[in-house]
């Protein structure tokens, strides 16, 4: 906690400290030796395995930082999508590992977010209304389905993203 002090300053690590997932988070980051990066100009986050780091934009707000660290340290430590290759795996497996493993990022960061909304952090109301949608309107295969008609920050739909990935990997 006193490097996320020191790298991210009080405020983050204070509200980071409120939410037992996280924490726990961490220490798995940690122990993996996984980097974690704060940069400007950067609207969301992303992270790379192959590197073992996790970029988060630094421009929003606090909270928003800490959802989309649970959500890409989801990625880096639970997700079991292996790098796409023909010889592994088609194109519609990719398809369908990937649309699992985001489903169930978002669940993890809805689980973080739900933390923070009990620790009595005022949330803004398009993230509380995502946490309401999950938990009375229909769960993780609501957030999967809904997933085929969401765009990602590259502006596609998250199936067109990940064929575009499975294909640009392949040749
Ligand atoms: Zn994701």
């Amino acid at each position: 906690m006193l490097r996320i002090r020191r790298q991210f300053g009080q405020r983050f690590a204070y509200r980071l400290s409120k939410s037992p997932t996280l924490l726990s988070d961490l220490k798995l980051l940690r122990k993996r030796h996984v980097k974690i990066r704060r940069v400007r100009h950067l609207w969301g986050a992303y992270s790379v395995s192959t590197t073992k780091t996790i970029y988060i934009g630094a421009d929003g707000a606090v909270t928003d930082q800490l959802l989309h660290l649970a959500h890409e340290a989801y990625h880096i430590l639970f997700g079991e999508t292996p790098e796409p290759s023909p010889r592994r795996m088609s194109r519609r497996q990719y398809l369908r590992m990937m649309l699992d493993e985001e489903a169930d990022a978002q669940v993890h960061e809805l689980s973080v977010l739900k933390e923070f909304m009990q620790a009595g952090y005022h949330l803004p109301a398009h993230r509380r209304d995502d946490y309401r949608r999950y938990r009375f309107g229909g769960g993780r295969a609501a957030l999967r389905k809904a997933l085929l008609a969401t765009e990602t920050y590259s502006d596609e739909l998250y199936p067109a993203f990940y064929r575009r990935q499975y294909d640009e990997s392949c040749n």
